[in-house]
Order: structure tokens, then C-alpha cells, then sequence
């Protein structure tokens, strides 16, 4: 099997949508007449990821055998790593090694959790995640979490989108919205806190004592991400699990979050590695007794992804992320992933065993 031509694209959902609101996809086409699809992390629209496989990787694939997507992606990281092995380079990689196991799958007419040794279970529970707090009111926050309820996920996360050059910007009232949060859902509903990155360490800790307070069941990225010791630093202050990762590129970087004493990782597999990167993480992680939870908002391709590696981990200790819904991306797909009953269903089809239609894809094609 070879490559004969790479496709890279933003997918504009809504005709309305900004550049940096598109995802990012890609398309490997093979001389047996197959596809594999794959998508970069979609920051900025993944624009930078598409310009790096468009210029630099597609000509050095077209050719050669997919079934060698770990050779073929690790001698290209090593050509490419002085553009910066972090962030654009690897959701590059990422989107080619991802379509390169949906075509291994193809070929074989496998779904990738066989082909990395198989799913601990097929259904799968997932958690909410739910965006946008930092600037909704209160009352507002709690009006989401009643509807995301609906859904039955297995757990809550909040997410609060601080502005990142102004630290420590309103504790109190975060706080305030957990509590309101814990008080909607109960005392035995599981809560997560992503503060992304919005405190200093003596505001972390001050937020993570009260999320213990609160029966929290992680706290995830206090800090500035680059800040590794000092999100470390604060992982080791708390009693509550502390998780960080979405921003790490490189299995040495992780390697570097785990030693600062962060004891849950949260690698994403559109931003790094793929299917082999995050298998190469889950490794590490179990190698050092820390919890990994992938990082996964993306619906479609991203998510159908991370549920094959999520299906194949050794002590999965938390539901699936599950991003803000929304059913635009849909027509594309004649299998959507949507859960049932609080449940994903792993797809049995071969590769990712999404079944795309072109023909609508190609309406959304930028
Ligand atoms: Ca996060």
C-alpha cells in the first residue's frame, strides 16, 4: 500500500464560522483505493498544523507505506524539529498518524482498539465538560450544568476561561461558583475544576483547598502550563488530584510534568502523536503510577480516536471528556458518535469505524 495524496483542510461547520472556529482534517488516499482520515488540534483553526502537512510532510510521505506511520512520523519530527517539536509540528503529526491507523484499520478491516490489543470495554462513560465559566454569572453557570445533566454523564467538569495575563482575577467568586455547583448536583454527583491556567500557586492552593472542601475530584491546570515545577509544586501542596497536560507536545515533556509531582496527565490526541503518541504516553504513565485521562474536545475524529485508546486503558480511572455538544458536525457523518443512556459505544467498523460522507464534506471544505 502506498500514499498517493494527502489532503489538508479546515472544515467551516457553519457558513457563518471564523477561521479560528474550523477544524482541521486531513486526508490520506491510498494506490488501494482507501482513505484515512485524521485532524489536528483546531487552535487558530489548525491552520499552522495544514501549512506544515501541505509544505513540509506531504511531500515526504507521498510514496511510502502507511503501515510504516511510526518510522515514517518520527524521522519527519526529527527533519522538521527545528520549526519547534511544540504544538503546530506535533498536531500535524498527530492528524497523519491518526489517519494512518484508520487506514491500517482499513486495510485490515480491523477498528483500531483491535489493532492495539483490544478494549478493556466497549461502552463507555463519559464526563461533561463545560466551557465558559470565568464570564457566565452564577446563575448562569448552574442553568448549563442543569442542562449538561440531561445528557447522564458519569461526572461534571467545570471549565473557567480566564484571561491568562491576569492571574488570580476573581477567587472568590470562582469559589463561589463551585460551591453553587456542588450545592445544584449533591455530595456524591463526581465534579471536576479546570481552572486553565488562570492562578498563581498561592491562588491555586487556595482554590484547590476549597474545592477539597467541596468533595472535588480533580483540580486541572491551576497554573500557567510552561510553569512545570510550579504546577508541580502546587500538585504536592494538595490532597485533591491535580491533572495537567493538555499542553505538553513531547513524551519527554510529560515525563518532565510527571517528575515535578503532577499525578494525572491529560495528553490530547490531536496535539501530540496520535494514536502512537498516546499510546507512548499511557505507557509512561503507568511506568510511574499516574493517572492518564486524555484531553479531548474535538467531535468527531479527535473524539472517535481517543474513545479507541480510552477503551484499551489499564485502570481507566475516569470517564471519557465529553465538550460542549452541539450537532452541526453531524451531517457529515452517518454514524455521529452520540451516547445512549450515559454511554459511548466504541465503533465496531474498520479504522476509527467513522463512515464519512464525502459529499457533505465537501460542501464544508475550505
Ligand atoms: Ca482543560
Amino acid at each position: 500500500m502506498r500514499i498517493i495524496g494527502i489532503d489538508a483542510f479546515q472544515v467551516a461547520w457553519s457558513p457563518n464560522d471564523t477561521s479560528a472556529q474550523r477544524s482541521a482534517f486531513v486526508i490520506i488516499r491510498t494506490d488501494d483505493g482507501l482513505s484515512g482520515y485524521g485532524e489536528a488540534s483546531p487552535m487558530q483553526g489548525g491552520l499552522a498544523s495544514l501549512g506544515i502537512i501541505q509544505n513540509h510532510l506531504a511531500p515526504i510521505l507521498i510514496g511510502q507505506d502507511p503501515l510504516d506511520h511510526a518510522v515514517l512520523l518520527d524521522r519527519a519530527m526529527h527533519t522538521l524539529v527545528k520549526l519547534g517539536p511544540e504544538g503546530a509540528l506535533t498536531g500535524a503529526l498527530a492528524a497523519l498518524d491518526i489517519a494512518m491507523w484508520d487506514l491500517k484499520g482499513k486495510y485490515t478491516g480491523l477498528p483500531i482498539h483491535k489493532l492495539i490489543g483490544g478494549a478493556w470495554n466497549t461502552e463507555l462513560p463519559f464526563y461533561a465538560s463545560i466551557g465558559g465559566n470565568g464570564d457566565r454569572s452564577l446563575d448562569d453557570v448552574l442553568r448549563i450544568v442543569e442542562a449538561r445533566m440531561a445528557d447522564q454523564p458519569a461526572a461534571i467538569k467545570i471549565r473557567f476561561d480566564n484571561d491568562r495575563t491576569a492571574l488570580d482575577s476573581d477567587i472568590p467568586g470562582d469559589i463561589a461558583k463551585a460551591l453553587a455547583v456542588r450545592q445544584l448536583v449533591g455530595d456524591r454527583f463526581p465534579l471536576a475544576f479546570d481552572a486553565n491556567n488562570g492562578y498563581t500557586v498561592g491562588g491555586a492552593i487556595r482554590v484547590g483547598r476549597a474545592l477539597e472542601g467541596l468533595g472535588y475530584w480533580w483540580f486541572e491546570e491551576p497554573v500557567q502550563h510552561y510553569h512545570v515545577r510550579a504546577m508541580g509544586e502546587v500538585a504536592r501542596a494538595l490532597d485533591i488530584t491535580v491533572s495537567a497536560g493538555e499542553q505538553t507536545y513531547t513524551l519527554p515533556a510529560l515525563n518532565d510534568l510527571i517528575s515535578a509531582g503532577v499525578r494525572m496527565v491529560q495528553p490530547d490526541i490531536v496535539k501530540m502523536g496520535g494514536v502512537t503518541g498516546l499510546l507512548r504516553c499511557a505507557a509512561l504513565a503507568h511506568a510511574h503510577g499516574v493517572e492518564i485521562v486524555p484531553h479531548q474536545t474535538q467531535p468527531m475524529i479527535g473524539h472517535t480516536a481517543n474513545l479507541h485508546i480510552v477503551a484499551s486503558l489499564l485502570q481507566g480511572t475516569k470517564p471519557a471528556e465529553w465538550n460542549d455538544p452541539s450537532t452541526r458536525t453531524h451531517a457529515v457523518f452517518e454514524n455521529p458518535p452520540v451516547p445512549a443512556g450515559g454511554l459511548f459505544h466504541l465503533p465496531e467498523g474498520p479504522g476509527l469505524g467513522l463512515r464519512v460522507n464525502e459529499a457533505e464534506l465537501n460542501k464544508r471544505r475550505r
